[in-house]
């Protein structure tokens, strides 16, 4: 009998005991690829001697000091080698342990800058549909998924959700990629007079959409255009980079290919790469100036900020990343599992769209493909293609409710960035059996 408190009370997983490249093994000894890094977060792949080493180096010097007392050299180190990399004027950055925890770290921040900027009516964020940003209150809140959001209605802060910039679903006939991106982007305009910009403080979004919509990249000009009204009315822009940053689709820092860079950006997943739970909000210069020139202390703060064990593995992953040229691989292997999943369903009757950017890409899965239909939602398509794929020993991430909470299916897929073509060719072989299964039954 186990006490452990699991995700699904009546679906109890395998123990898994090793990991080991792109694959994880079971207490049976079954073989699992790993097609998703779980949830975007194994990177550079299992049992990376590297990494394991910075980690146990770290815990033989110092595991842990409270940053109520103490800086730490992996954390210093850290901050330094993010802000190097990072976009604009980003300038500070502030270690926590997750993404939900980044995310909350950048609304509190937010509010505070406007408080101490002395705009004390903005207060409002304006989020997307079908975004997801965390599942605590303040990242839930931002989240745009109606399914996650749903029982924990009267917990929730009031938040703008504006329409997703989706492509396959929302532009039209007679537009162009640019003029839809165009459109989608002045929504959030329309949601700022409709509000009162003088009440809002930031747009919060993630640059290629992960878990809630299936690897969905913005139309081109679509960035451009929210900073540009952002800057404008004068709010900030936070971009959730948690699933889509640190490499995932062929820059470190996803938004490099929107040419915008943010205000706040968050990370997690790939920065620690599993081996450690950590994440980060980066600010910009002027925000922390505000900060340091006003009260001097962000009204913030957990146990395990800038854990030092922590930090040191994420130095470890990100100078792995950069040192064995993995993010150029991101881009070619990118485009290996792209050919590879359009050889095998660019003519799939039941694929949609395939879609995304380096190793981060989604399959959104339909009924009927000249209309789009869905498939019922009751046929629970992307759970039991999780299941069946499992069973064929691969790791995706499968999710409903693609096109509102409720209605629509995708799988994502975020493999390690060292994944070879004939992992590749397992990967989308494996895919295929379990898409088909489930479709055929
Ligand atoms: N933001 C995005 C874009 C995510 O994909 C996730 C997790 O999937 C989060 C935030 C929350 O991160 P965590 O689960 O580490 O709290």
């Amino acid at each position: 009998m186990s006490h452990i408190f699991p995700r699904h009370t009546k679906q109890l997983p395998p123990t898994a005991v090793r990991g080991e490249g792109c694959y994880l093994y079971d207490q049976d000894g079954k073989q699992y690829l790993d097609g998703s890094g779980g949830a975007a977060v194994s990177c550079l792949g299992h049992g990376d001697q590297t990494v394991i080493d910075a980690v146990k180096a770290q815990l033989d010097s110092l595991a842990y000091a409270h940053t109520g007392f103490f800086t730490s050299e992996p954390a210093e180190t850290l901050a330094d080698l993010l802000i190097k990399h990072a976009p604009g004027d980003l300038d500070r950055v502030y270690l926590v342990s997750g993404g939900s925890e980044a995310m909350e770290a950048a609304l509190k921040l937010a509010r505070q800058y406007f408080v101490e900027k002395g705009e004390p009516s903005r207060g409002r964020v304006i989020a997307r549909k079908q975004s997801y940003h965390g599942n605590t209150m303040g990242a839930l809140s931002a989240g745009g998924n109606a399914w996650r959001r749903a029982q924990f209605g009267p917990l929730l802060i009031d938040m703008s959700h504006i329409n997703p910039c989706y492509e396959y679903r929302l532009k039209h006939d007679d537009e162009s990629p640019e003029e839809y991106g165009l459109r989608a982007a002045n929504h959030l305009e329309e949601e700022l007079l409709r509000v009162g910009p003088e009440n809002v403080m930031a747009f919060a979004a993630e640059p290629v959409v992960g878990a809630t919509s299936g690897a969905l990249t913005a139309a081109p000009g679509y960035f451009k255009r929210i900073r540009e009204i952002c800057d404008q009315y004068g709010i900030l822009l936070i971009l959730d980079e948690v699933m889509c940053g640190m490499g995932r689709t062929g820059s470190l820092f996803a938004c490099d290919q929107e040419g915008v860079s943010p205000d706040i950006l968050c990370v997690a997943k790939g920065l620690g790469a599993g081996y450690q739970p950590i994440g980060a909000m980066l600010c910009s210069r002027q925000i922390y100036e505000t900060i340091e020139n006003g009260s001097g202390f962000f009204q913030h703060g957990h146990t395990y900020l800038g854990h030092p064990t922590a930090a040191a593995a994420g130095v470890a992953v990100v100078n792995a990343m950069l040192d064995r040229n993995l993010i150029p691989r991101v881009k070619t292997q990118g485009d290996t599992l792209m050919a590879a999943l359009e050889a095998k369903f660019g003519q799939h009757p039941n694929v949609g769209d395939i879609r995304g950017r380096g190793l981060f890409q989604g399959v959104e899965l339909v009924a009927d493909r000249a209309t789009k239909a869905p498939f019922d939602a009751s046929r629970k398509i992307a759970g039991r293609i999780k299941t069946a794929a499992f069973n064929a020993g691969l790791i995706c991430y499968p999710m409903s409710g693609t096109i509102d909470g409720q209605n629509g299916d995708h799988v994502l897929l975020a493999p390690p960035f060292i994944i070879s073509d004939d992992q590749i060719d397992e990967l989308v072989s494996k895919l295929s059996v379990a898409i088909d299964t489930v479709l055929q039954s």
